[in-house]
């Protein structure tokens, strides 16, 4: 085959493949013969190899033409990788440091490879096991702030904000899974849906039936189809996160397009909320986990507010773009104006954040993506417990009103 021609890359190939690349050979060291290769993909759609050599590792990236987590009966593009290493460029530059350098890619192959990430862990992981990260809330601040704010049209040109747009238009079909399997299937019965059952039957039955839930999906979801806000990663999950006690690295922009923002700042608290509900299903001895949920529950809230005093320092400091131009706000008032204006800008921000979060947390545990918060809680009932009480939760968090995050938590706390 031709070196770009796709097939999919087995160990044998792969290695001829690492080997013509002088950079990267180089960087693994010693003799192609002794790399060590392992596939360690755990996601729900590619396939990922860690190869190490007596130099140092890397880890490589490649797309399958199927969906991996249900196999050939469900084609999925490969340029999804194009759009990974896009994003992943992209990120780079407006985060360094907090993202995994791109260190070869190859459009053909779908092949993206990267910088090794390590010692990290997938935060989920980590959070299942009741571990504590101080650093996390400042650096996922710092990520989000800056990757939305520098593609907004708060920072950007028009021309070169429609520009990423077009870029990044052709991931449609990406998108297209989030549609379906947010913000629809678990709202209607769909062949991909699973819950704990017999537990949550009713659950899910209350869930087809609620118009007010319905109404609101479907207003979040108008949003996710025509709200180009600047370019989101789009599955800002716990387990798109690997961390230390000291670092924070996003991998896994496959799914990045021009959208709202509120659906990042949303997986982000969503995911940290379902670990808080998920946690007492892991504890071993009554109280063990309290210290632990109760830095969650602050890590949540600093989640948002070191979020959006990042955002709207960066927007009163780094504004050069089209939209709000300072001569339409002269002098004091008009200062005083634009302020307030920036803070009704957070403030439907929020709403949007909130609403998000809800449709995260409900597609976990009605649809057809679960996650391990829950999953590894091995006492069936046990979990339906944890899984009815964020239900309840996500319920009220998509038709109510909170107007701050203390709200958000405070109904966490007290849910039953
Ligand atoms: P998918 O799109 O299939 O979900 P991911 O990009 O999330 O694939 O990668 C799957 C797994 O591979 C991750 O959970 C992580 O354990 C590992 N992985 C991915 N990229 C790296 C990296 N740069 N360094 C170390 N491990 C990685
Ligand atoms: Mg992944
Ligand atoms: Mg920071
Ligand atoms: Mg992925």
């Amino acid at each position: 085959p031709r070196p770009d021609e796709y097939r999919i890359l087995h160990e044998a190939d792969l290695r001829d493949y690492l080997a013509g690349l002088p950079a990267i050979a180089a960087r693994l060291g010693g003799e192609p013969a002794s790399w060590s290769i392992i596939e360690v993909g755990d996601g729900n759609l590619n396939l990922v190899f860690i190869v190490r050599g007596t130099a140092g590792g890397i880890a490589v990236k490649q797309a399958l033409p199927y969906v991996r987590l249900v196999g050939e009966s469900w084609p999925l593009p490969l340029s999804r990788s194009h759009y990974e290493y896009l994003a992943l460029t992209h990120q780079a530059r407006l985060a360094p440091g907090l993202v995994p350098a791109v260190l070869h890619h190859n459009e053909g192959l779908a092949l993206v490879v990267m910088e090794l990430i390590e010692p990290h862990v997938i935060m989920r992981r980590g959070l299942i096991a009741g571990a504590l990260y101080p650093n996390f809330v400042g650096d996922i601040a710092t990520f989000m702030a800056r990757t939305l704010f520098f593609s907004s049209d708060l920072a950007l040109p028009a021309a070169q904000k429609k520009e990423g747009i077009a870029a990044f238009a052709g991931n449609h079909a990406l998108c297209k899974i989030s549609e379906d399997l947010i913000f629809t299937d678990p709202y209607r019965e769909a062949e991909q849906n699973r819950w704990t059952q017999p537990w949550l039957d009713a659950t899910a039955a209350a869930f087809r039936e609620d118009l007010d839930l319905h109404a609101a999906i479907s207003r979040l979801k108008l949003k996710f189809l025509n709200a180009p806000e600047a370019l989101i990663h789009g599955d800002l999950h716990t387990g798109s996160i690997m961390v230390t006690e000291d670092s924070t690295v996003v991998i896994d922009p496959e799914f990045a397009f021009y959208g709202p923002m509120g659906f990042d700042i949303g997986a982000v608290i969503a995911n940290l909320l379902m670990a808080y509900l998920a946690s007492a299903g892991h504890e071993r001895s009554p109280g063990e986990r309290r210290l632990f949920e109760v830095w969650l529950l602050e890590t949540i809230e600093n989640v948002w507010t070191e979020f959006s005093h990042e955002f709207l320092e960066l927007w009163r400091t780094e504004s050069h773009g089209d939209a709000y131009p300072l001569t339409l706000f002269p002098g004091t008032a008009g200062a005083a104006r634009l302020e307030a204006e920036r803070q009704a800008y957070m403030a439907r921000l929020f709403g949007d954040t909130v609403g998000f979060a809800a449709a995260k947390i409900i597609r976990r545990i009605l649809g057809l993506a679960h996650n391990a918060d829950f999953e590894l809680i091995e006492d069936a009932k046990q979990r339906a417990v944890c899984e009815a009480r964020s239900l309840r939760l996500a319920r009220a968090m998509m038709v109510e009103t909170f107007p701050t995050i203390g709200a958000v938590t405070k109904a966490a706390r007290e849910i039953r």
